[in-house]
């Protein structure tokens, strides 16, 4: 993650903070886009008083990116013949082909049908990712002995979240995050399956998470920075 190098005070929500100064600029502004923050100043703004201007506007801030983080963009970009996808872990390559009527993976390699690739493989992933979405998140709610309470697991798509759980105990977890690196893939279905023992994100909720999952916040970033990506 590029944040390591940027110390903490420039940083939101595990985020860097961009600063682009410009000899032209007069006012002080602060854009933030999905997983990206950018702060543009005048030339001669001194680093001290850009800090307290992002100080007083940090909630501000933080609200938006996770904002951003918890919605999933509605339109994943075009799929191209060669290009690589990330798998649950594999380093899958896909290959539209004229002809093909059902996805089928060979190896690394996931064939697609050249008319409409996009759907064929939100299809293909929903259904590839049915058992091991249930085991993941079956998992962690074992860890967390919570497993009377957990009912279905499904996997989501379209808009929405990233993960979900109801108070029936169904959890979703969204089919792009496969995508994702496998840490981030687990600190959501822990996420999801910390639900079940508390509906809020209190301090107790936390304590479940973090018992399991010492490093979640850095998984969590992740997301934030990344996940309108995926
Ligand atoms: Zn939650």
């Amino acid at each position: 993650m590029n944040g390591a190098a940027t110390p903490t005070d420039w940083q939101v929500a595990g985020i860097p903070v961009l600063v682009k100064r410009s000899a032209r600029r007069r006012t002080v502004a602060l854009q933030v886009k999905p997983g990206e923050v950018t702060l543009y100043a005048p030339a001669r703004v001194p680093d001290t008083k850009l800090l307290e201007i992002l100080n007083a506007r940090r909630d501000w801030v933080a609200g938006h990116l996770a904002q951003y983080a918890r919605t999933i963009p509605s339109a994943p970009p075009p799929l191209a013949d060669g290009q690589p996808l990330a798998f649950l872990g594999d380093a899958l390559t896909l290959r539209l082909v004229q002809g093909v009527t059902h996805p089928e993976r060979r190896g690394d390699t996931l064939n697609l049908p050249a008319h409409d690739p996009e759907s064929a493989l939100e299809a293909w992933t929903r259904h590839a990712l049915r058992e091991p979405y249930g085991a993941l998140v079956a998992g962690y709610a074992a860890s967390l002995s919570a497993q009377d309470r957990l009912r279905r697991v499904l996997v989501a798509g379209a808009r929405g979240r990233w993960g979900s759980c109801t108070s029936d105990g169904d959890i979703r977890l969204h089919w792009r995050l496969s995508r994702a690196p496998l840490p981030v893939l687990h600190y959501v279905a822990l996420h999801e399956a910390a639900h079940l023992l508390e509906l809020n994100h209190s301090p107790r909720y936390w304590v479940h998470v973090a018992r399991v999952m010492p490093d979640w916040q850095t998984q969590r970033a992740w997301l934030r920075q990344h996940g309108h990506t995926l």
